[in-house]
Formats: structure tokens, C-alpha cells, sequence
């Protein structure tokens, strides 16, 4: 049995809101007393810029709120453009590539381009699988350098070529205006955001940024050997080698090290994996304990995932419908499914609860959404838990219609 007496997570979601409440009260008190010292001054300035340029000042700002969202995306484009450039330059394979609602990403049919809601807390994001494991300390420790360096250089380009190309010289023609300052604003953006995704810091997301992988590369400590076996693991099984036949000397390297990260919620997720392939329980009941004992560090999407692995653990391993189901509803809780996610612990929980034909169309989504997996290793594994759940389907079925 899974252990469901463990606390679910360090902090409640009284806390939580409390800890918001009381940052989103300094932010504003800081915004309102910045907006009383220069606001008169700045409406002043814009006004004045108006008029240089003959146009209304409510269209001036109009033009404002436009440039700095495109700005910001071009620069998040920009960075994400340089992880590539870096992935291809050190034999790294791109899975994926994300910014704000664009999602391209590889699926086994071929390159898949969607515009969908962006991650929380992330603007952008390139996922990446190394094609072999060959210096692989300093080859992703360049395609990490590869984002902040594309901001960096592009802002110092732009920055350039509004001091010496665009030169401020009043009166200004409009475009000459727009051209100087437009530079001038992605300029200083693309250099403070370069700058920032070089420090060693962590989102408040879960998000590990450039910066700190790079200080985890860098140290040598427990932290790197995670995430360097974390990128051999997910190697190895897009390669087409299911957890158990994984090196079971990574997995014990992913274990042995302790980053108090969220590496280690990683760690524990790859051996569950292993050992679920192995038909192991009592290790899957152990080390899935352990990941969502850890799992307030991860994302939220990975939040989701875990806590549905948990259902589906509870629901076809340990044959405890009420745990599955509040699992499933704690996922729910952490974020709502869309209807691609959750397919296959949805219907091991409507199996649990006798809903057949529900648990049938779930995973019939599930087999479809899965055919389009390029993690052949795990898919392996996957495609045989759909035959054991529609093995179970049928017998139910079965059962029903004679009673
Ligand atoms: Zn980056």
C-alpha cells in the first residue's frame, strides 16, 4: 500500500495564499510610491515626446503597450533560438521549442506546430535529448550558455545601432523616433534578461533556469551528477531501451546523490519508473512516495503527472479506489486537465469505479495520444499497461452482462 498518512506538501494552501497576498501588498505599495514620485514627471515627458513627433500622447502610449509584449516575445524567442543554435552545435537532439503560445514540437509522425496556453511562470522552453553521452558535462553546459549569450549579443546589437545608427537628434521624424527607442527598449531588456538567466536562481514555478544548471555544471557536486544521469536516463529511452533494462548503475547514481532540489523529486520519478518496469511494488510504492513527498519543488505540470501516477498506482496496483480517486482529484486541484492530460489515470480510476464505457474512451485516448510518443522506451512499457487495464475493461464488461 502506498503511504497516504505522509503530509502532502511543507506549506497549505492558506499559507501559500498568504505568502501571495503579502508579496502582491509590497509590489503594490513599491508601484504606488514609485507612480507618486514620477508620475507627474513621466506624464510630463510623454506629453513632450508627443509633441516632438506630432502624434496624441494616448496614441504614443498606445504604440508603448505594444512594443514592450512584442519586445519581451522577441527576446524570449531569441534566447530559446540560442539554445538551439547551442543544441545543434554540441550533438543535441530538439524535442521541443516554446515560447509564450507557440509550441512546436517533434512527435513520431513528424514536427507538430500548436498555439496553446503558455506554462506557468515559464515564457519559454527547448527540450532536448542527447544523442550520446560523450562529454556531456561540457556539451550542456554550452547549450545552456547558448540562450543568455543570443540576448546578451542581441542586445548589445541593438543597443549599438541605437547610439550609432538611430542617433537621438531632435526634432524626430516618427519612424526615426519609434526606430531609436524601440531599439533602445529591447536593447536594455534583452541585456537585463541575459543577465538574470546567468544567475544561479530558481523560479518560484519549479523551474530550474540557465544559471543554476550551469553553477550545478560547474561545482561538480550531487546536483550535476543528477541531472547529467537525469539526461542519460531520458537518452536511453528514446532510444528505445524501457526502464528496466536501463543501466541500473545510473539509476543508483540518480539515488545516491542528494541536491535537496528538485533533482531529487526527479531521481525518485526515474525509479519509479525503473522499478515499475521491474514489477517491483514494494520499490514503485517507495520511491513514487518519495517523488510526491518532494513534489511542491516541480512544476506544476509535473505535479499533475505524479499525483495521476499516483491514482493510477492506487487504482490498478493496490486496489484502492477511494486513494485513487483523491489522487486524481489532487491533480485536478494542482492543475485541470486539458483534455490531452491525465488520459491514462483517468481511466484506470473510471475502471476502479466501475465506470466502463468511460474508462474505455479514456484509454482509447490514451493509445492514440501514446502512438504519437517518441520515447520509444517508455512507450513500450506504457502500451503494455493499456493492455493490462483493457484486459481488465473486457473482464468487467464481461462480468456485467451475465449479472
Ligand atoms: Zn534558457
Amino acid at each position: 500500500m502506498l503511504d497516504f498518512s505522509k503530509p502532502d506538501a511543507p506549506r497549505t494552501p492558506e499559507q501559500e495564499k498568504r505568502r501571495s497576498l503579502f508579496f502582491w501588498i509590497l509590489l503594490g505599495l513599491e508601484l504606488a510610491y514609485l507612480f507618486r514620485q514620477n508620475i507627474s514627471n513621466g506624464f510630463e515627458q510623454l506629453q513632450m515626446q508627443a509633441l516632438r513627433v506630432n502624434l496624441p500622447w494616448p496614441l504614443l502610449m498606445l504604440g508603448w503597450a505594444l512594443v514592450l509584449p512584442a519586445s519581451y516575445l522577441l527576446l524570449v524567442f531569441l534566447h530559446e533560438a540560442g539554445h538551439v543554435v547551442g543544441a545543434l552545435l554540441t550533438r543535441f537532439q530538439i524535442l521541443s521549442f516554446n515560447v509564450s503560445r507557440l509550441h512546436i514540437s517533434r512527435r513520431a509522425s513528424g514536427w507538430q506546430v500548436r498555439f496553446r496556453k503558455p506554462k506557468k511562470g515559464l515564457s519559454g522552453m527547448v527540450q532536448v535529448l542527447a544523442s550520446d553521452s560523450r562529454n556531456l558535462r561540457s556539451r550542456y553546459a554550452l547549450l545552456l550558455v547558448g540562450g543568455p549569450s543570443a540576448n546578451l549579443l542581441t542586445g548589445a546589437l541593438a543597443l549599438y545601432a541605437a547610439y550609432m545608427w538611430v542617433p537621438y537628434s531632435p526634432p524626430f521624424p516618427f519612424t526615426g523616433y519609434l526606430l531609436h527607442y524601440t531599439l533602445l527598449v529591447f536593447g536594455w531588456m534583452s541585456v537585463v534578461i541575459g543577465t538574470l538567466n546567468l544567475l544561479p536562481l530558481k523560479l518560484k514555478s519549479g523551474h530550474i533556469i540557465d544559471g543554476k544548471h550551469l553553477l550545478h555544471l560547474m561545482q561538480g557536486g550531487p546536483a550535476m551528477h543528477q541531472q547529467l544521469a537525469a539526461l542519460q536516463l531520458s537518452s536511453l529511452s528514446h532510444n528505445g531501451t524501457r526502464p528496466r533494462d536501463w543501466n541500473a548503475t545510473i539509476v543508483e547514481k540518480l539515488l545516491s546523490n542528494h541536491s535537496n532540489s528538485v533533482l531529487d523529486c526527479y531521481a525518485h520519478y526515474y525509479a519509479y519508473c525503473y522499478y515499475h518496469d521491474c514489477n517491483d511494488l514494494e520499490a514503485i510504492r517507495l520511491h513514487l512516495n518519495e517523488a510526491l513527498d518532494r513534489r511542491h519543488l516541480a512544476p506544476v505540470a509535473f505535479q499533475q503527472y505524479i499525483l495521476g501516477e499516483a491514482a493510477y498506482v492506487a487504482a490498478l496496483h493496490t486496489y484502492d479506489t477511494e486513494q485513487a480517486r483523491h489522487w486524481l482529484n489532487r491533480a485536478q486541484e494542482v492543475k485541470p486537465y486539458s483534455k490531452e492530460e491525465g488520459l491514462f489515470a483517468r481511466a484506470a480510476v473510471a475502471w476502479a469505479e466501475g465506470q466502463l464505457s468511460e474508462a474505455s474512451t479514456w484509454l482509447q485516448a490514451a493509445r492514440q495520444q501514446l502512438a504519437e510518443s517518441l520515447d520509444v522506451g517508455t512507450r513500450t512499457q506504457a502500451a503494455e499497461r493499456m493492455d493490462e487495464l483493457q484486459v481488465k475493461i473486457e473482464q468487467a464488461s464481461l462480468v456485467a452482462v451475465s449479472v
